[in-house]
C-alpha cells in the first residue's frame, strides 16, 4: 500500500540558526509535518477499509479533511527544500528566475517587499507562495489559506513560506514580521531557480 512519508530535512536541525532555532525546527518538522503525514495516511486507510467493507462514509467531510492534510504535507515538503543554511544558497535569484523577477517586479527589492507584505498579511494560518503561470510566463505571488493550495494546474510553485504560528512562535512569539525578515537569509535560491528552470 502506497502511503505518504515524512521526508528527511536536507540539512541538520541546527543549520538554520539563528533564523530558525533547533527546537523550533524539530517541533515543526518532527511533530507538525509528521502529524499531517499520519493523518493523511489514516484517512486513506479509512477510505480503503470503507470501500472494502462496502461501508458508508461522509464523503464531503472525509475528502475535505484529506485534502487539508495532503496540502500540509506537500507544502511543508516544498518549504524544507526551499530553505538552506545561510551562505549555501546564493544571495539572490539568478538565471531564468532572476530575469523573470526583474521583468515582473522591476527589481529584486520590489519583489521582496511584495512577498514580505503577502506573508505578513496572511489572515490567521497560511502561506505565501511564489508561483509561475505557464500560460502567461509570469511569476505571481499568492496567499494560501490554511493548507488550501489555491494554485491552479497551470501554475508551478517555486517557493513557499509557512506563516502558521507553529512555524515561528517559539523563536519570535507573535512577531511574524521578524520571522519573515529572517526567512530572506535562508532561502535556497539554487532550488528555487531550479524549479523555475523546469
Ligand atoms: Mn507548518
Amino acid at each position: 500500500m502506497n502511503l505518504y512519508s515524512l521526508p528527511e530535512l536536507p540539512y541538520g536541525y541546527k543549520d538554520l540558526e539563528p533564523h530558525i532555532s533547533e527546537e523550533q525546527l524539530r517541533i515543526h518538522h518532527d511533530k507538525h509535518h509528521q502529524a499531517y503525514v499520519n493523518s493523511a495516511n489514516a484517512i486513506i486507510q479509512k477510505l480503503d477499509k470503507a470501500r472494502k467493507d462496502g461501508a458508508d462514509i461522509d464523503v464531503k467531510s472525509t475528502l475535505k479533511e484529506l485534502s487539508f492534510h495532503i496540502g500540509g504535507h506537500i507544502l511543508h515538503s516544498l518549504f524544507w527544500s526551499n530553505l538552506a543554511p545561510k551562505g549555501k544558497s546564493g544571495e539572490k535569484p539568478g538565471g531564468v528566475l532572476g530575469d523573470a523577477i526583474e521583468r515582473e517586479f522591476g527589481s529584486f527589492d520590489r519583489f521582496r517587499k511584495e512577498f514580505t507584505q503577502a506573508a505578513v498579511s496572511v489572515e490567521g494560518s497560511g502561506w505565501a507562495a511564489l508561483t509561475f503561470c505557464r500560460q502567461t510566463n509570469r511569476p505571481m505571488i499568492m496567499q494560501i489559506e490554511k493548507h488550501n493550495i489555491n494554485v491552479y494546474p497551470a501554475f508551478r510553485i517555486l517557493m513557499v513560506l509557512d506563516v502558521w504560528e507553529h512555524a515561528y512562535y517559539l523563536d519570535y512569539k507573535n512577531e511574524r514580521a521578524k520571522f519573515v525578515d529572517a526567512f530572506w537569509n535562508i532561502v535556497n535560491w539554487n532550488e528555487v531557480n531550479k524549479r523555475a528552470e523546469e
